[in-house]
C-alpha cells in the first residue's frame, strides 16, 4: 500500500456509521464528567453486554467476559481468549480522569457578602480559561454517619450553575500587563455559589444560608467536605461543532475520546485468541500516581486473579511471562495541528484532524525524556494490523522537539515488559474546558482497538 497522508474524508468512508458512533460517544460524555461517573457508566454498559464482576466467577474459560473495579475510580474489563493468559494479553489502556478544579478540603467561605468555594486545580490547565464560563459541581460526599451522597449539579437546563468571575476590561489595566498564567491566579479560582444572607445571622450570613441549603437538600454539614471528592467541571454538554457537524466539542475528550472507543471495542469483541483487556485508569493527568493510577499494581492483581481462575497458576513467573508477551495500545490523545497556532508544531510529524488515529512512537519532552519508545518491530506490527483492517492512521509527535512535551501511561505499562505504543485521537484545544475532536477520528479509534483485540 502506498504511504500517503490524506484527509480521511477523501477516502471511501461511510459517513452514516461514523456519525452514528459519535452519538453514543456524546451521550457518554454528557453522562460522565468525572472518573467515578465514567466507571459507573462503564459498568452499566458492560453489564448490558454480558460482562460480570470477576469475583462472581469460580473459574474462567474462553469467551467469559469480566470486569473488575478499582476503588470506584478505575476499571478493567477482559474477554478471555482461546490462548492461555500467561501467553500474553492484548491491552488497550485509556484514562478517565481529566483536568478540572477540585474543591479544597475546607472550601466554603464568605467574602464581600458573597459565598465561594475554594478550589485546587487538578492536571495541566490554563487557569484563565476557567473564568466566566458556566460550571457544574460533581462528586461524592461521605456524611458523618457514613452515607455516600452523589452530587451532580449544573448540567440540566433548569439546574443552577456556578462561575468564577473575572475583572471587567474597564478596570483591567494592571491585570492585562500580567502573564497569562497569572491573569487569574490559582487562589483566584474561587467559585461563586451564592449571595443571599440568611435571617438572624450577624456574621457570615450568606455562608450560613448556603450551609442551610446544602443541609436541607443533601444532608451535608460543613465538616462533611473533609470526606468528599467534589470536582468543578464545565457545565456545557457535548455538541456538534461546525456547519457540517464533522466535529464534536466537549469537556474531557482527553481521554474519554479513547476510553469510549476502547470500551466499545471490548464490548463488541466476542471471541479472540489472546485475552482482550481494557483498562480505564485514573490519575493520568497528575502522573498516574496512587492506588487507582497506572503505576498501581491493580492490573497485575487482576491478571493474577484471572490466571488463578483460569487454572493456569497465579505465580509470579506466570505473571511476568504474561506481561512480557503482552501488547498494549496506550490509548491517549495527541495534539492536533492547529492552523491558528502553527508555530509549536512540526508539520511533517503532527497529528491532524480527520486523518484517523495518531500513533506516537514516543512521547516525553526534550530528547525523549520520560518516554518509552516503541520498537520498530512493534510499529511494524501495528501498521500492518491497521492497514489490513482499513483503519485510518498516521504517526505524530507532540509538537516540535523543544516546544514542550507530555507523557501518557505508556511508559508505566512498558516498564512491566509489555510491548507498548501510544495510539489515540487528535484533539484541538487539549485540556481546555471545551476541546474539539473529529467524528471520523473517534470512529477510527474504535476500529483500531477492535482490530487490535481481534488480531
Ligand atoms: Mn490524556
Ligand atoms: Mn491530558
Amino acid at each position: 500500500m502506498k504511504y500517503e497522508l490524506k484527509n480521511g474524508w477523501t477516502k471511501d468512508i461511510d459517513k452514516e456509521i461514523v456519525f452514528k458512533f459519535s452519538e453514543g460517544y456524546k451521550d457518554f460524555l454528557t453522562q460522565c464528567k468525572t472518573e467515578r461517573e465514567c466507571v459507573a457508566e462503564t459498568i452499566r454498559l458492560a453489564e448490558e453486554c454480558g460482562f460480570k464482576p470477576l469475583e462472581s466467577f469460580d473459574t474462567l474459560k474462553e469467551g467469559d467476559k469480566i470486569y473488575a473495579v478499582n476503588k470506584l475510580r478505575s476499571v478493567m474489563l477482559a474477554v478471555i481468549g482461546s490462548e492461555k493468559i500467561s501467553d500474553g494479553v492484548n491491552i488497550v489502556g485509556a484514562h478517565v480522569d481529566a483536568p478540572r478544579l477540585d474543591l479544597k478540603p475546607n472550601p466554603l467561605y464568605e467574602d464581600g457578602e458573597l459565598a465561594y468555594f475554594k478550589t485546587h486545580y487538578y492536571g495541566g490547565i490554563k487557569k484563565y480559561q476557567w473564568g466566566t464560563i458556566p460550571l457544574a459541581l460533581h462528586g461524592v460526599v461521605i456524611t458523618k454517619d457514613g452515607k455516600s451522597v452523589d452530587v451532580r449539579i449544573g448540567d440540566e437546563n433548569d439546574d443552577v450553575t456556578f462561575v468564577i468571575t473575572d475583572l471587567l476590561p474597564h478596570l483591567a489595566q494592571e491585570q492585562m500587563k500580567k502573564t497569562p498564567s497569572t491573569v487569574i491566579e490559582a487562589e483566584q479560582l474561587n467559585l461563586l455559589i451564592g449571595s443571599m444572607p440568611v435571617d438572624g445571622e450577624e456574621k457570615e450570613a450568606v455562608k450560613a444560608n448556603i450551609l442551610a441549603i446544602l443541609n436541607e437538600k443533601y444532608g451535608i454539614c460543613e465538616e462533611d467536605f473533609l470526606s468528599a471528592e467534589l470536582q468543578i467541571v464545565p457545565a456545557a454538554n457535548a455538541k456538534d461543532v461546525g456547519f457540517d457537524r464533522s466535529l464534536i466539542g466537549s469537556y474531557a475528550h482527553d481521554d474519554r475520546v479513547c476510553a469510549y472507543p476502547s470500551l466499545m471495542a471490548i464490548l463488541t469483541t466476542e471471541a479472540c485468541d489472546k485475552t482482550a483487556v481494557c483498562i480505564l485508569t485514573d490519575k493520568e493527568e497528575v502522573g498516574s500516581m496512587g492506588n487507582t493510577g497506572a503505576k498501581s499494581d491493580f492490573m497485575k492483581l487482576i491478571l493474577l486473579e484471572m490466571m488463578d481462575k483460569a487454572q493456569e497458576g497465579a505465580t509470579e513467573l506466570n505473571l511476568l511471562r504474561c506481561l512480557d508477551k503482552s501488547y498494549c495500545l496506550s490509548a491517549d490523545v495527541n495534539a492536533a495541528f492547529d492552523p491558528n497556532f502553527p508555530s509549536p508544531y512540526e508539520k511533517n510529524n503532527s497529528a491532524r484532524v480527520n486523518y484517523g488515529v495518531a500513533i506516537a512512537k514516543y512521547t516525553g519532552s526534550r530528547g525523549k525524556g520520560g518516554s518509552s519508545d516503541a520498537s520498530a518491530e512493534l510499529m511494524s506490527k501495528i501498521r500492518t494490523l491497521f492497514n489490513e483492517n482499513e483503519v485510518l492512521w498516521h504517526v505524530a509527535e507532540l509538537g516540535k522537539v523543544e516546544a514542550g512535551g507530555g507523557g501518557t501511561i505508556a511508559q508505566y505499562v512498558a516498564n512491566l515488559g509489555v510491548e507498548t505504543v501510544d495510539c489515540g485521537v487528535p484533539v484541538l484545544s487539549m485540556h481546555a474546558p471545551f476541546e474539539v475532536v473529529a467524528k471520523l477520528d473517534v470512529y477510527m479509534a474504535y476500529k483500531a482497538f477492535h482490530a487490535f483485540y481481534n488480531d
